[in-house]
């Protein structure tokens, strides 16, 4: 099991949060995303998102960057995140629309944990 500090970069998360992220990252290949962690951390959205992005930097999630399209409310496809956005033009696998301008899309960001991570 991964332990992962949240000290001073996560300074806002008390230890019952901290238990609930533990347990949301008991299993490998563990996923989550900033709107799940307002909801069930009870944060703020910059909040959520500080938590992702601190799990992608410390390399104990893997993140990446969820790609949507307006033909559909899931996600159409996903990079590795930090290597900015898809390449323009982008062809949408699930429509097949060419898509030229970033304004056709919309983009979030998912951490995918390879190990359990403890909190603490
Ligand atoms: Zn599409």
């Amino acid at each position: 099991m991964n332990k992962f500090t949240c000290n001073a970069q996560l300074y806002f998360l008390d230890t019952s949060q901290k238990i609930k992220l533990s347990k949301k990252f008991r299993n490998p290949n563990s996923k989550v995303m900033p709107h799940e962690l307002v909801v069930s951390l009870r944060v703020k959205l910059p909040q959520a998102y500080a938590v992702v992005i601190a799990l992608g930097s410390s390399g104990l999630c893997s993140n990446r960057l969820l790609i949507y399209h307006s033909c559909s409310e899931a996600s159409v496809g996903s990079i590795p995140f930090g290597i900015g956005f898809p390449t323009l033009p982008w062809i949408c696998p699930e429509c097949g629309t060419t898509i030229e301008d970033y304004d056709e899309m919309s983009f979030d960001v998912i951490a995918i944990a390879k190990e359990p991570i403890e909190f603490i």
